[in-house]
């Protein structure tokens, strides 16, 4: 994907990782043959191995330059964590920083980060590791963060929660990649919806957490919708009953599907999720009583 332009603003997309992950039937509660033999016609190969059947994946982040605003969405696994939980995405080393700065943004000109949802692989390049110690990477920035999910994934909270479908696999990330922003007074926790900027917006899009949120960039009467991972891959625009297995709140997480699926299509907007493999984003239109994605 080149720099996308959404009227008078800017999105640029930096990769971190991209690569197999799991099978549908593994990644999907919920998954169906029938309904998987329907919709991998329209999903293409650019998205599933045709070997393996897993589903092609990315990390990446997006760099949105708008009303003079440089804001990062999403900060994927980072380097050097340790992940038990999720050895994909452990002690990785990639050229993630050097990437960002060939796209024209060195760390200092970040002015905004915002977090979709606190999960182990959207917060990991909030910090870096420097003489033993996880600092901000991003040291000018406001780091913006659901509230409910930094009451939710925080430790020190866990007996006010009862199991969480993540707990094992997002070990770790919250004292490594949250605490230390929270530490030095760089995060702005927010409850959704919220007109964070003129032309940017957070809407309320819980269920994969408790406080995922999307981001609506409008400019100049064009309109991208950043889902995060409200869904994962194509093939939930065609089962959008389908929730991952990483859903905290299945109703919920269905609830916000289609929702945001709705919005997308009735806005005429770009669709923008975090995980989109192939062209990485995608329209999306009402058929019958569910969805049928453009541009794949
Ligand atoms: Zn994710």
């Amino acid at each position: 994907m080149q720099a996308l332009h959404i009227g008078d603003a800017v999105v640029h997309r930096i990769e971190e990782w991209s690569g197999l992950f799991l099978p549908p039937r593994q990644l999907f509660a919920g998954y169906d043959e029938a309904a998987y033999a329907s919709a991998r016609p329209q999903v293409g190969d650019d998205y599933i191995d045709p070997d393996s059947t897993a589903i092609k994946a990315c990390l990446q982040s997006f760099v949105i330059e708008t009303g003079g605003r440089t804001i990062l969405l999403d900060t994927g696994a980072g380097n050097d964590k340790e992940r038990p939980g999720i050895p994909l995405f452990g002690k990785l080393k990639t050229p993630f920083l050097q990437r960002l700065a060939a796209a024209g943004f060195a760390p200092g000109r970040i002015d905004t980060v915002v977090c979709t949802h606190l999960h182990v692989d959207h917060v990991g390049w909030n910090t870096i590791l420097a003489d033993g110690e996880w600092v901000p990477t991003f040291p000018n920035a406001q780091y913006v963060f659901p509230a409910a999910d930094a009451m939710y994934w925080d430790p020190r909270n866990r007996s006010r929660f009862s199991a969480k479908v993540g707990e094992a696999v997002n070990e770790g990330f919250f004292d490594d990649s949250v605490r230390p922003i929270l530490q030095r007074g760089l995060a702005r926790l927010v409850d959704a919806p919220l007109q964070l900027f003129e032309g940017v917006r957070l809407d309320p899009a819980g269920g994969h957490t408790p406080g995922s949120q999307t981001l609506t960039l409008e400019s100049a009467g064009e309109r991208a919708i950043f889902v995060g991972d409200v869904l994962h891959h194509p093939l939930q625009i065609y089962n959008p009953d389908w929730n991952s297995i990483f859903c905290e709140d299945a109703q919920s997480a269905r609830d916000s599907r289609r929702r945001t699926l709705g919005r997308v299509a009735d806005e005429r907007a770009v669709m923008i999720p975090a995980h989109f493999a192939g062209r990485h984003v995608a329209r999306v239109e009402r058929a019958g009583g569910g969805f049928l994605a453009v541009g794949l």
